[in-house]
């Protein structure tokens, strides 16, 4: 007999990992409790049609990926059903929305997710064909709210807090506007006028696309295709008035936060439904499928599925890739030395090597601490570029300290710089070894 195996695409998660996941979703549903979200489980399938209409037909999740079957009724009293296993959760959230008629509380609704999708990619690493998303929407009646840019600049400030208390850094947020469901067909209608004389030398989905969705055209990622993209209008262009204010009042509000990011402006996002802002959160560590999570505005959802006017805001993040990334970012602190000492001055050297000493035979139980030696001679500055790239964390070791015996320590993970009396410090370095 042959044997059975997990199928194409998906995976079994043994409990050597699944402590990185809990401890993910654990950090996840602290930060969402402190910005006052509430969790919402949605089932794992729809009606298709919820997808079909909210996500929007000729998207790829829509056209090719969805896991869709034909459920038999079972008695007379019920009919035959398109089903489909959710791809993703927000159109599922703002069905939700509707049914439980939450619009009539007059609030805004702050809800978040965790819990498996199902799309038929083609599978690599960092993308499969069950994963699990991290997500949070932001939806209500207008007036409470729910249109305002700050709730924007809210979403992605909550955001950078999260990915650094996951203790994920070097992470890079890219902001655009798609504009509203006016500005929207202008801009489709613009770039369908740039794209004819030009897409026969273009890749053959972006020929198609360019007939069909022909937004989805600023996804290629076909390298020949680049120049004729970036050389494409840009939506920026076609925003009206209401829609470039709402833009530049998130931006403002990012710069007040000071939650720092780029404008991109072929984030245009792969489903149907984003109105205005959109969003995305990519970490480098990450390869090919760098995006760590996705989101965007959708103002005209809850209508496109039946609903009420119900603006909204949300993100998915893709928890499999969070995971990854952290692995990575714990495989990369195994090899860093846990301290990095920088004597100020050359006549420092000496009192350095002693510390050094102090510290590498503090530990005789393994493993100890690792400790590397700076050089009195090197500036300040080249001390920490040389820090960095070894250590975990500086200490300095100046008159002052070596007099006071009160070390200045900072952390590179977290920027944090702490003064640690000399008796406590190989302490103090054990124990921020074992923070994520
Ligand atoms: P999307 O719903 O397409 O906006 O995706 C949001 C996030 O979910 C992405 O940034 C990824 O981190 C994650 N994601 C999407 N598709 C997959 C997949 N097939 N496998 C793993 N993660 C995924």
């Amino acid at each position: 007999m042959t044997t059975l195996k997990a199928v194409r695409g998906t995976r079994d998660l043994l409990p050597a990992e699944t402590g990185l996941w809990n401890r993910i979703e654990a950090t996840a549903r602290s930060v969402f409790e402190r910005y006052n979200f509430g969790e919402i489980r949605t089932p794992v399938f729809e009606d298709t049609a919820l997808f079909s209409r909210g996500v929007g037909e000729e998207t790829d999740i829509v056209s090719k990926e969805m896991y869709t079957w034909e459920d038999r009724a079972r008695a007379q009293s019920e009919k035959t059903q398109q089903l489909t296993l959710r791809p993703e959760n927000t159109a599922g959230v703002v069905r939700a929305y509707i049914e439980h008629k939450l619009g009539e509380t007059g609030q805004l609704q702050k809800l978040y997710y965790i819990g498996p999708q199902f799309r038929r990619e083609r599978p690599q690493k960092g993308r499969y064909r069950q994963f699990s998303q991290i997500g949070a929407e932001v939806i209500g009646p207008v007036s409470a709210g729910s249109e305002s840019p700050l709730r924007d600049a809210e979403v992605l400030e909550m955001l950078s807090t999260l990915l650094d208390e996951l203790g994920i850094s070097g992470w890079t947020l890219k902001i655009n506007s798609v504009g509203s469901a006016s500005d929207r067909p202008k801009y489709i209608e613009t770039l369908k006028a740039a794209l004819a004389p030009i897409v026969s030398q273009m890749c053959v989905d972006c020929q198609r696309r360019a007939v069909t969705n022909p937004l989805r055209v600023l996804d290629c990622k076909v390298p020949e295709d680049q120049p004729f993209i970036d050389a494409l209008p840009r939506i920026a262009d076609s925003l009206d008035e209401d829609s470039k204010a709402h833009f530049a009042a998130v931006c403002a509000a990012l710069d007040a936060a000071s939650v720092p990011y780029t404008r991109d402006h072929r984030l245009v996002r792969g489903l149907d439904y984003y109105t205005r802002t959109t969003f995305e959160f990519t970490h480098g560590g990450l390869g090919a499928q760098n995006a760590l999570l996705g989101g965007g505005r959708y103002d005209g959802l809850s209508e496109l599925i039946g609903g009420p006017k119900a603006p909204g805001i949300g993100f998915a993040m893709g928890e499999d890739r969070l995971v990854l990334t952290l692995q990575a970012v714990e495989a990369a602190k195994a090899e860093l030395a846990d301290a990095y000492i920088a004597p100020l001055g050359e006549a420092q050297n000496a009192a350095a090597l002693e510390l050094a000493r102090e510290l590498r035979r503090s530990q005789p139980d393994r493993p100890g601490l690792r400790i590397e030696l700076g050089d009195g001679s090197f500036r300040l500055k080249k001390s920490f570029e040389a820090a960095d790239k070894v250590a975990r964390t500086i200490v300095m070791l100046g008159e002052d300290e070596a007099k006071s015996g009160i070390l200045t320590v900072k952390d590179f993970a977290s920027g944090v710089q702490s003064k640690v009396a000399r008796v406590e410090l190989a302490a103090f370095l054990l124990s921020s070894r074992n923070k994520y």
